[in-house]
């Protein structure tokens, strides 16, 4: 994998080296393993504590170079907030807040992985050494010169000490393909669009192969045998050509109807003919983020060996102005034989979707369909860039969406969808237009993919406001955040594999 730190596990006994981080609660109570290993050092961390106003407060840091009467070359102490009160997620945040501290250099470092009350559960532990790496995360491929502060990545080693160390590396061995899938994703989204268009991402998504994942690529001929004329509207203004990516992981009992994932990878947005202004427009080089996602995830399932048989399908264009370029007032023939008046040019995201959408229902008969998109800024004015909008024709589909948004910390909120949104996309001339009025435009942007799922149960998450340029947090500081990986991973792993 392509990050620098390295994250391993040993016994409790073991000498620490480097550097070395411990935990304490919102009473600056430690463990005794810890107590041990700070010795004499106890009430210089009181002392110190009282002048900083440190409290313990959750992923709040104390840090000390050279302490004096521990055998380590800096000791970092990092909060846990009431130690009751702690969810397995929040291990993330800590090891997070830990990973935060360390600067780039590789100086080796200990995580003394004790709570006040004992050692860390295995699932604890691991999801520590997940949040280390998910923060540790730096896309810096292109910078040639690091300057030794803020660019270079931290390439240390980073060792938890636990209490169990076979059952910690049996839980980390999953929670690290996950992060391996947060990271796959992290990267598409940060890279440049003149590095990722549709050939070269269907290129990278193929590398799924590897792990067993059965790949289809459907070339520009292909879609159009299949009548996929909403996505190759899109992309007919661009010199690089559209692709679609199946990705198909085959760990459940055969003949089990399968999961479904859908994104959307507009590998660059310019909004075509309906141009977009120029202030931001580099950042439609995340408008894939949803694809970026379902690949992330499928190389999670996939690299786990997950119990389920699962979809992800990506469609993969470039939105150009051009003589060739789709124009508002054109109709297009989707692959469904619905026909759509073209508005506005710049929503096209959903022409890719409704296309890649009607082709899984009908091929795969999916259990359901959960599609992701970079696909409304109104999204962003309604919910910001904590929560991804959800719409769903299913509730049992969207309240298992939001138990494990819950649990994951990346969470949705759900919205409304009816009638009176989608007869705002009835058209004139065609079965329907691609833009509806001004207000509620992410919910007449999820009507009209509505009309391309049948039956299906189907949730649709808006994505525009977490896949990217989100604020950075304890397990992210990258641009593009490979939000829904872990939310879709857990979706999987809660309520639709089989059991071991
Ligand atoms: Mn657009
Ligand atoms: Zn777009």
């Amino acid at each position: 994998m392509p990050d620098a730190v390295k994250v391993g596990f040993v016994p409790f006994s073991s000498a620490p080296r480097g550097i070395l981080v411990v935990f304490c609660d919102d009473t600056l109570k430690f463990g005794s393993t810890t107590s041990k290993a700070l010795g004499a050092a106890a009430g210089m961390i009181k002392r110190a504590a009282a002048a900083n106003q440190f409290k313990g407060k959750s992923a709040s840091t104390l840090d000390f170079l050279a302490p004096e009467g521990v055998k380590a070359s800096r000791l970092i102490v990092v909060g846990t907030g009431k130690a009751s009160d702690l969810k397995d997620n929040d291990f993330l945040k800590l090891g997070g807040a830990a990973a935060g501290k360390l600067r780039p250099g590789n100086e080796a470092v200990t995580i003394l992985a004790e709570l006040p009350a004992g050692a860390m559960k295995p699932k604890q532990a691991a999801a520590l050494a997940a949040g280390v790496r998910l923060r540790a995360y730096k896309f810096d491929r292109y910078k040639t010169k690091k300057k030794d502060g803020e660019d270079a990545a931290i390439d240390a080693e980073i060792s938890l000490a636990v209490g169990d160390v076979p059952a910690a590396k049996k839980a980390f061995a999953s929670d690290g393909h996950i992060v391996d899938g947060v990271i796959i994703a992290r990267d598409l989204v940060n890279e440049p669009p003149n590095v990722l268009f549709p050939v070269e991402f269907a290129r990278r998504a193929s590398q799924l192969r590897k792990l067993g994942v059965d790949i289809d690529v459907l070339d520009v001929k292909a879609m159009k045998k299949l009548g996929m004329g909403a996505l190759l509207g899109v992309g007919q203004g661009s010199t690089q050509p559209s692709r679609t990516v199946i990705m198909r992981w085959n760990g459940g009992r055969k003949g089990d109807q399968p999961v479904a994932f859908v994104g959307k990878g507009v590998c660059f947005d310019t909004g075509g003919i309906s141009i977009k202004p120029a202030a931001s427009m580099e950042d439609m080089k995340g408008d894939m983020g949803g694809a970026a996602c379902v690949v992330g995830l499928m190389h999670a399932l996939a690299a786990r060996k997950a119990r389920v048989n699962a979809v992800g399908a990506i469609g993969l264009v470039e939105n150009m102005p051009d003589g060739n370029a789709q124009r508002p007032g054109d109709i297009v023939t989707s692959m469904s034989g619905q026909t759509i008046e073209i508005i506005n040019t710049d929503a096209e995201g959903r022409l890719v979707l409704a296309d890649v959408l009607w082709y899984v229902a009908r091929k795969f008969k999916p259990k359901f369909m959960v599609d992701l998109a970079t696909l409304t800024g109104a999204i962003m004015v309604a919910l910001g860039t904590e929560y991804a909008g959800l719409f769903s024709n299913n509730d049992q589909l969207a309240e298992r969406l939001t138990t494990v948004g819950q649990a994951t910390g990346e969470r949705v909120w759900r919205m409304p969808l009816g009638p009176e949104y989608d007869k705002q996309i009835d058209s004139q001339f065609a079965d329907m237009k691609n833009t509806g009025n001004r207000n509620g435009g992410s919910i007449t942007a999820a009507q009209f993919l509505q009309r391309f799922v049948d039956d299906t149960p189907w949730a649709h998450l808006d994505i525009a406001g977490t896949a990217m340029g989100a604020p950075k947090t304890e397990i992210n500081q990258s641009w593009g955040s490979g939000y829904g990986v872990r939310l879709l991973e857990r979706l999987v792993a809660e309520y639709y594999e089989g059991k071991r």
